[in-house]
């Protein structure tokens, strides 16, 4: 059963609907100006208790609903057309948890939460945490959820470059629940209406795993100029099974299967290692935008690849340029 007000009808001192929502609607009621206030054009704020009941929503009317997470790109980007939010709270599952197949994330996560998370942390000799410590300031870490930075996705998410390169699988109901690579989610992303991200699920990776992760940005802060990232099982100095992906490009994050290629059982030697990113900055989709130039960000993914890579090898001395 969904829980469904208008905000005229809530009362001054109890909360909305979505305690996450509640902030921007009250100040709406008691300032009574509307012009000032993003989201002035919600009506109704709906928080159903399945996924099947969320889609059901989501799909009666397409151009004036919206899917809630965390609120961080709601209140910045939705269009005038949308009057109805689905505040997910109730469907989209809060926490992680590590079985033998690997670790499974609910949707519901926020991003501080999965940081602190003791099976995150360590993940892949704590790759996914270096990764997550990077994304955006804490006080939106607390707010932004995994299922609305994997809908989301920014070009320049360091979330999906990091799902990339970990194999993820994202778990959707679009009528039907099922599990898609995180690569394949990523490529086909022309439905009309995106499906409802429940979990996004990490397969369990040998002990030997690493990962490394490059992002480069005008402040700590802020989103990434272009962002880097390999993993791999580095045996004896033998690379196996990389995965490298490059984003912010300007273009979403995509892995650089030709580099996955080159390496595959090599020696992370500094000649293999100067190659491999080489490589990478000839091959990678990059292009011009206001942020950066084409041959920038070339510059920048040869530098970022030779980092994670040094990283990876463990090769001493050769971090910085
Ligand atoms: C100033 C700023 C800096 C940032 N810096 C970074 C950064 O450095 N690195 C980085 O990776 N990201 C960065 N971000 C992006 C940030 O991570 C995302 O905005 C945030 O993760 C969105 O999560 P949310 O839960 O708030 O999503 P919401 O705003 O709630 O939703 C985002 C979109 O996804 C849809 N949605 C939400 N949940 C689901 C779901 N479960 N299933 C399907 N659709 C859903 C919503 O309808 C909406 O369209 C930055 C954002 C801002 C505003």
């Amino acid at each position: 059963m969904s829980e469904t007000r208008t905000l005229d009808e809530a009362p001054t001192d109890a909360p909305l609907v979505s305690a996450r929502g509640e902030g921007n609607n009250r100040r709406e009621e008691r300032e009574g100006d509307v012009e000032d206030v993003g989201l002035h054009h919600i009506q109704l704020i709906v928080r159903p208790s399945t996924a099947s009941e969320a889609w059901r929503l989501r799909t009666s009317d397409p151009g004036a609903t919206r899917f809630l997470g965390g609120g961080i790109d709601v209140v910045l980007y939705t269009p005038e057309t949308v009057t109805t939010l689905i505040d997910l709270s109730r469907v989209a599952r809060v926490g992680v948890s590590e079985d033998r197949r690997g670790l499974s994330i609910g949707a519901g996560t926020t991003l501080s939460e999965l940081l602190e998370a003791r099976e995150a942390g360590s993940w892949v000799g704590g790759f996914l945490a270096d990764v997550l410590r990077c994304v955006a300031s804490p006080l939106q870490r607390n707010v932004a959820t995994v299922g609305g930075a994997a809908a989301r996705a920014h070009p320049w998410s360091d979330v999906i470059l990091a799902m990339l390169v970990l194999d993820a699988e994202v778990e959707v109901y679009d009528g039907v629940a099922r599990s898609v690579p995180a690569a394949e989610f990523y490529a086909a992303r022309a439905q009309d209406v995106a499906p409802l991200i429940t979990a996004v699920r990490l397969p369990a990776r040998p002990a030997s795993a690493r990962g490394a992760f490059e992002k480069f940005g005008r402040t700590g802060f802020d989103v990434g100029l272009l962002n880097c990232a390999c993993v791999a099982n580095v045996v004896r100095g033998l690379c196996g099974g990389a995965r490298v992906a490059v984003g912010g490009t300007p273009g979403l994050a995509r892995r650089l299967s030709d580099v996955e290629g080159f390496l595959e059982a090599k020696r992370l030697s500094r000649e293999t290692i100067a190659e491999a990113a080489m490589l990478a900055a000839r091959i990678v989709d990059a292009r011009d935008d206001r942020r950066a130039s084409e041959t920038y960000r070339r510059t920048l993914t040869g530098v970022g690849i030779r980092r994670c890579l040094t990283q990876l090898a463990g090769i001493e001395g050769e971090g910085a340029l």
